[in-house]
């Protein structure tokens, strides 16, 4: 499909710097560092795209599967607790959309071969840090259906913002890909809860997101 050769001989400055080497290449390669997605995008596209090629993946790119793996597992863990707990089928349907996102980044997990972090039980991760967010975003959703609501706003705008940054730190275009059709999923559930609060005569307000980013999306 592609000259392998040059795609390697092209690709390595980006690899390069990415593990913070600095010098003649930095210079070039900082560039991509600090583009967009779409930047790097269009430059590997010049180089031969990759679409489909099975790369290998940088630490970064393997720590972001891994955390996205369990990040989404924490929305659908909450929302089925929430569901249960308070009985909105909101929680009910954004749970299963959630369920549909940490498999498809298990397929991610599948194909470049990493370990998988997903424990089976409700409620439990392999990351501290997403086994203590969810333990305090459960114990504050479960003061009332509103803050629960609320609750789940504050997950769509962090997931929002966290595969934004993951983006930023891939240049494979498959891994791009999931992660940009997560967050238009994301989008679409912060505004499924915004608009079920606005029912209850609750005005949201962004928890993450800057204002201008959070009225682009939900306007
Ligand atoms: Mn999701
Ligand atoms: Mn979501």
């Amino acid at each position: 499909m592609y000259d392998v050769s040059t795609v390697q001989l092209e690709m390595r400055p980006t690899k390069l710097t990415r593990r913070g080497f600095v010098g003649g290449i930095g210079l070039l390669a900082g560039t991509a560092a600090t583009g967009t997605a779409v930047a790097r995008r269009r430059r590997k596209g010049q180089s031969g795209g990759s679409s489909g090629s099975l790369e290998s993946l940088s630490d970064a790119e393997r720590a972001g599967i891994r955390y996205m793996r369990e990040e989404e597992k924490l929305a659908r863990d909450v929302y089925l607790t929430f569901y249960e707990e308070w009985g909105l089928t909101i929680f009910d349907r954004i749970a299963n959309s959630e369920q549909r996102h940490t498999d498809v980044i298990k397929n991610l997990i599948d194909k470049y071969g990493l370990d998988d972090p997903y424990r089976d039980a409700i409620g439990s991760f392999t990351n501290d840090e997403l086994q203590s967010l969810y333990d305090s975003l459960v114990a504050r959703g479960r003061e009332s259906p509103t803050e629960a609501l609320i609750v789940g706003g504050l997950i769509e705008e962090t997931d929002i913002v966290d595969i934004q940054d993951f983006i930023d730190q891939t240049d494979n275009d498959d891994i791009i890909t999931v992660y940009s059709n997560l967050i238009e999923s994301s989008e679409n559930h912060l505004s499924a809860f915004v608009d079920v609060l606005a029912k209850r005569d609750i005005d949201y307000e962004p928890q993450v997101l800057s204002q201008e980013t959070y009225d682009r999306i939900v306007a």
